[in-house]
């Protein structure tokens, strides 16, 4: 009944709304601010992309697939904003470089940083929760199995993925006298979930960055905070949450049994967090914080 209620609403809000009956949780005024953000072609980003152009920014919308970037911004350009996708690979400092150049002519230095690209990958996920006596030599992926490749692939792409954009578009932010850096952790990053230890010790070392970033800057006009989303389904978990038919797999009924307001959040739901902290009049006195987005997750026992 719930996924069913969801699929209808999905259709009614992409497809014949186009995406265009969002609400702000509040409104800031963000005009003449430069905001990028990176994974900006993905489910979650681009809705935070959205937000930031409907508050006034000139935002750039950067991703490593640049249709993708460069249709959701004309998305957003359509509504009457200001928006535009560029191609950028958060893993190669020469494409970074390259955007960015292309944003200072465009829209100017940046003031807002998102670093939303992220995700895990089928080829660092065991197939089973627990091992179990056998399992070396059986057909399962056990931990022994994983490959140091695609390890490395999920490590790097959510932690060298947010400290590259950081390099390059933070050297915009230390001259300005307030600026904002905003992470993506995760539940991962306080207690890792079964079967993906690359993307958890990644978003743990997110958290542990978004502190360390913050007091390195502190002496700048830079705040860097991080969100923990609790589960939303999109595009990067479909293979965990649902089978190929559709129907959800059995680490959903313990993801939802685990969230204690029984549901997956909703996309929208993560702007009221990220706009505050992007803030300056609201949080200007907040740096290093990481704010669970999770339903209750990360504070519910199981018992
Ligand atoms: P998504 O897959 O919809 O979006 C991720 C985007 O990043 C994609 O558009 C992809 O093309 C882009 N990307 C991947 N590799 C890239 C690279 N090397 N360079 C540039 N862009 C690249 O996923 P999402 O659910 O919107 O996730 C956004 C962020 O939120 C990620 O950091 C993810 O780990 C995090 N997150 C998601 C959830 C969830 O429930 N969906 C929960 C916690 C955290």
């Amino acid at each position: 009944m719930y996924y069913k209620y969801k699929t209808s609403r999905y259709i009614l809000k992409y497809v014949f709304l186009g995406g265009r009956d969002m609400k702000l949780p509040f409104q800031m005024d963000l005009t003449g601010k430069v905001a990028v953000v990176t994974g900006a072609g993905g489910v979650l980003c681009s809705v935070m992309a959205e937000a930031l152009a409907m508050c006034g920014a000139k935002v750039a919308l950067l991703d490593r697939t640049k249709e993708n970037a460069i249709n959701k911004a004309e998305n957003i350009v359509k509504q009457g904003y200001i928006a535009k996708g560029y191609e950028a690979n958060v893993l190669e400092k020469e494409s970074l470089k390259k955007a960015h150049e292309a944003i200072l002519q465009d829209f100017g230095p940046c003031d807002i940083l998102i670093n939303g690209a992220g995700g895990n990958n089928p080829m660092a996920t065991t197939d089973k929760e627990y091992f179990e006596m056998g399992d070396i030599d059986a057909e399962t992926k056990s931990f022994f199995d994983l490959e140091q490749s695609g390890v490395e692939f999920v490590f790097n792409l959510n932690f060298i993925g947010t400290l590259l954009p950081t390099q390059e578009f933070a050297k915009d932010m230390v001259e300005k006298e307030h600026a904002s850096i905003l992470n993506i952790a995760s539940m991962n990053a306080y207690t890792p979930l079964t079967k993906i230890p690359a993307y958890s010790g990644a978003k743990a070392a997110i958290t542990n960055f978004t502190q360390w970033l913050a007091v390195h800057f502190s002496k700048t006009g830079i705040r860097v905070n991080a969100i923990a989303p609790g589960f939303f389904s999109t595009k990067q978990n479909q293979a965990l949450l649902f089978n190929e038919d559709g129907t959800p797999t059995a680490r959903t009924g313990k993801i939802l049994a685990a969230t204690p307001m029984g549901r997956f959040g909703e996309t929208e739901e993560l702007l009221g967090a990220t706009m505050f902290l992007l803030n300056d009049d609201a949080a200007g006195f907040i740096t290093g914080v990481c704010i669970p987005i999770d339903g209750g997750f990360s504070a519910y026992s199981g018992v």
